[in-house]
């Protein structure tokens, strides 16, 4: 069986679990705003959860490339891949810098469901986009951590046993570099949950578990740190070409369902006598989008292959993740448009992925600190900040 057929097998399997959980489901949940329990167990069943994780600890030891197409075709599928896409990529950090006696500990458990490990807590309400700023701080004392501090927006907290956490163990006055001083630990949610860390839920534009943590003096044993202390930050820019691109496929499955639905639509809909898609005011926003979309592909399976070879990809990465972003935002636009009135309305689904899509402009990264990167790591031109 060649690469392709297999890719297309895999894609095959994950649409039909998908077509398990209709656009009725997802749009149910986006309002009541409840977690995708049904489809969550469904992907852990079918071993999916554990898709990068290695056979040797459980898992299904894929492919950058094959877990992207996973997530390109829950998207596709009119489903929304948040609830499943961080457990992915968020291991990578236990995976590339965990002890042997960690990786044993937890990954065989991650990759059969007994342990949810979703959550990832980064972003601070004064640091913001400035990762290296974070005050949350851990500070050791005896066979413990102590940590105390405040994140915003992390996601899944109330559906996940474990977190993955970065916090400054050497107070930024005195560490050498701004990136240095700060530690990655693995929380676990259900002891430090009233142990001082409070969990207060924020409501956001989607169906996303998204909440503001206060850390109150919380006791992380020294055995859940991850790697080296002070080297945290590494590790964290470590899985990012890997979040990029597996971000890239959603939204190329986003962007191929909004064309898909718009391209129905305007085939069905008659006004003044005749298909909408007869005008060419409606037809070309859809071919654009379309090609914008199969070209912002190419970009992700670069990127993804470059991935799995070992070979530098921060480049293709950031360049995939701006290009799908960017292409699916357009494909929803011109669904939404193409829609009409209907388009506003619930029961059609275009608004709730409209709204999902539009998260991908700003998070996990951003359209203008992607550009940044671009600019000075590829192009060379001088530092901003
Ligand atoms: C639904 C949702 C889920 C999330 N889940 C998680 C999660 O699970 N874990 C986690 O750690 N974080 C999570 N985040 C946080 C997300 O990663 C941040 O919101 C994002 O990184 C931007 O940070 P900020 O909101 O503080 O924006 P700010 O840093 O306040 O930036 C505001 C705007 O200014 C721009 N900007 C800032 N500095 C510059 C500059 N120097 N040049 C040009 N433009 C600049 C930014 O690009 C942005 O557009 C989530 C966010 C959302 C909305």
């Amino acid at each position: 069986m060649t690469g392709t057929e297999a890719h297309e097998d895999l894609r095959l399997a994950v649409r039909k679990l998908c077509q398990r959980f209709p656009n009725s489901y997802w749009r149910e949940l986006d309002q009541q705003r409840t977690y995708p329990e049904a489809f969550v167990q469904a992907m852990t069943e079918a071993g999916y959860l554990g898709a990068l994780i290695p056979k040797e600890y459980g898992g299904l030891g894929m492919s950058l490339v094959e877990a992207s197409i996973i997530l390109e075709e829950i998207n596709r599928s009119g489903g929304n891949a948040g609830p499943y896409h961080a457990q992915v990529y968020t291991m990578g950090t236990l995976l590339r810098h965990g002890s042997e006696a960690q990786k044993r500990a937890y990954l065989p458990q991650i990759a059969r469901g007994d342990l949810r490990l979703q959550a990832f807590g980064v972003t601070e309400p004064e640091a913001g986009t400035d990762t290296t700023s974070i005050t949350t701080a851990a500070v050791r004392q005896d066979n413990h951590y102590i940590v105390s501090g405040r994140k915003i927006f992390i996601s899944r907290v109330q559906h996940s046993d474990l977190m993955i956490l970065l916090a400054r163990t050497t107070p930024l006055e005195q560490s050498k570099k701004k990136s240095q001083g700060l530690s990655v630990f693995l929380v676990d949610l259900r002891e430090a949950v009233d142990h001082g860390l409070t969990v207060k839920p924020i409501r956001v534009i989607m169906n996303n578990e998204t909440n503001e943590l206060h850390f109150n003096q919380v006791a992380v044993p020294v055995e859940n740190l991850i790697g080296v202390e002070g080297e945290g930050f590494r590790y964290i820019l470590d899985g990012m070409n890997a979040e990029r691109i597996l971000i890239a496929a959603e939204c190329i499955g986003d962007g191929r369902w909004f064309i898909e639905r718009a391209t129905q639509r305007a085939k069905e809909r008659s006004v003044f006598g005749r298909p909408i898609g007869q005008n060419q005011g409606i037809q070309f926003p859809i071919a654009q989008a379309h090609i914008h979309v199969e070209a912002a592909d190419l970009m992700r399976f670069r990127a993804a292959e470059r991935f799995d070879q070992g070979e530098p990809c921060g480049a293709e990465a950031n360049m995939a993740k701006l290009l799908a972003a960017d292409a699916s935002w357009e494909a929803a636009n011109v669904a939404l448009q193409t829609y009409g009135g209907y388009g506003l309305a619930a029961d059609y689904d275009i608004e709730r992925k409209f709204r999902e899509t539009r998260l991908y402009q700003i998070a996990p990264i951003s359209t203008n600190l992607i550009l940044s990167y671009i600019a000075e790591h590829v192009l060379g031109l001088p530092r901003s900040f």
